[in-house]
């Protein structure tokens, strides 16, 4: 296999911190902060998203309880979404309260960086207490490429220790940990392993995605039925327009789930990529559908992460698109947010009152199928 590169983790979600309203608010922890505001996010500007109580966990993981329901739905279709639909959102919100929320990636950041305030566990159960989600899987990051400063797996795994029934906790090794030797690589690994965690990532690390360092992870990965959550962009799990070497990763590793992140997995959702979009987010509307779906069609070890902005541009640059390609994947669809620093705008959390699914669709978007593929 070729080396690539890892997914978008490069230019996200760090502005959101300096206005909630911003249109360039990006997540997919990137630091870069985007001004492009190319993107859907702009959406934002009009319909600032007001703290929501769904529900409020009740003692033992994935107990809830109805909640108080938020009922000013402004944020249907706008002036800048062509193609949105105005659905009964109030219906919506009811309806998905009876199902369990689990976002399917944030983070912890142990110190300040990018303006941004640091993010510790107590912090984000906090946030997810308001805002209805009953557990979070919570991602480490160790590259230079991922973050200004690490989250390192050990610091991720003291964290999450108060919370067992709220965070799960994901570790990661930077693949060119090898030059240390495999031992120390599976090591680190089967000890990570023993102290509970429920899968590997972020992986973002300036390697191509099939870099043959990376390729070794994999391989440890399968042994001990770790799922992998990468990010994919310019920088980091570098791949090519069209994603052969993705496609190869995904098709050497049958028995390893892989959790697809960022912008260089979401720019093509559509048919039409650039190398340039591999870091961007490409708006406009979808005239022919991309890898993204094709993939997805292709192979059932391979699934969505819908954080960040990349994950939220694709569905909303083209509603009607986006609406389609939900119902038509949706068992292989992962809710998440990419939530990373304090005060963080999240679109996703609009994500079931803007699109009409189906309860099913809802239940494995939302939980289900990322439950499915968990050690
Ligand atoms: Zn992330």
């Amino acid at each position: 296999m070729t080396p690539t590169r890892d997914d978008g983790s490069g230019p996200t979600g760090t502005d959101s911190q300096a206005t909630a309203t911003s249109a360039a608010t990006r997540r997919d922890d990137a630091p870069s902060p985007d001004v492009s505001g190319s993107t859907n996010d702009g959406d934002r500007t009009s319909s600032a998203r007001e703290p929501i109580r769904r529900r409020v966990l009740e003692g033992a993981a994935g107990a809830v309880a109805a909640g108080t329901v938020g009922t000013t739905g402004s944020v249907g279709a706008t002036a800048d979404e062509p193609g949105g639909e105005t659905v009964d959102r109030t219906a919506a919100r009811q309806e998905a309260d009876g199902l369990p929320l689990l976002d399917g990636h944030v983070h912890l950041i142990p110190e300040s960086t990018l303006g941004r305030d640091p993010l510790d566990a107590d912090g984000l159960v906090a946030w997810m207490d308001d805002n209805g989600i009953d557990r979070a899987v919570v991602l480490a990051l160790d590259s230079p490429e991922a973050y200004p400063v690490p989250a390192s797996s050990p610091w991720i795994l003291e964290q999450v220790e108060p919370y067992p029934e709220r965070l799960l906790p994901f570790c990661t090794i930077d693949p060119r940990t090898i030059v240390y030797g495999e031992d120390a690589v599976e090591e680190l690994l089967e000890r990570y392993v023993e102290r509970g965690i429920r899968g590997f990532g972020e992986l973002k690390a300036g390697v191509p995605i099939d870099d043959p360092r990376a390729e070794r992870i994999y391989e440890l990965c399968a042994e001990y039925e770790l799922p992998i959550l990468f990010h994919t962009d310019e920088k980091a799990m570098m791949d090519e327009v069209g994603l052969p070497r993705l496609e190869d990763v995904v098709a050497s590793f049958p028995e390893v789930d892989f959790l697809a992140h960022a912008h260089g997995w979401w720019a093509h959702v559509a048919a039409d990529v650039e190398e340039a979009d591999l870091g961007d987010y490409p708006d406009g509307e979808i005239d022919e559908p991309g890898r993204v779906p094709a993939l997805l069609e292709r192979y059932d070890n391979l699934y969505g992460d819908l954080s960040g902005i990349s994950g939220w541009n694709a569905l909303t640059r083209d509603p009607a698109f986006g609406q389609a390609f939900l119902e038509t994947h949706a068992e292989q669809l992962i809710f998440g947010t990419d939530y990373i620093y304090p005060g963080q705008e999240v679109p996703q959390l609009e994500l079931f009152e803007r699109f009409d699914l189906e309860r099913s669709a809802r239940e494995a978007i939302r939980s289900g199928n990322l439950e499915g593929v968990l050690r």
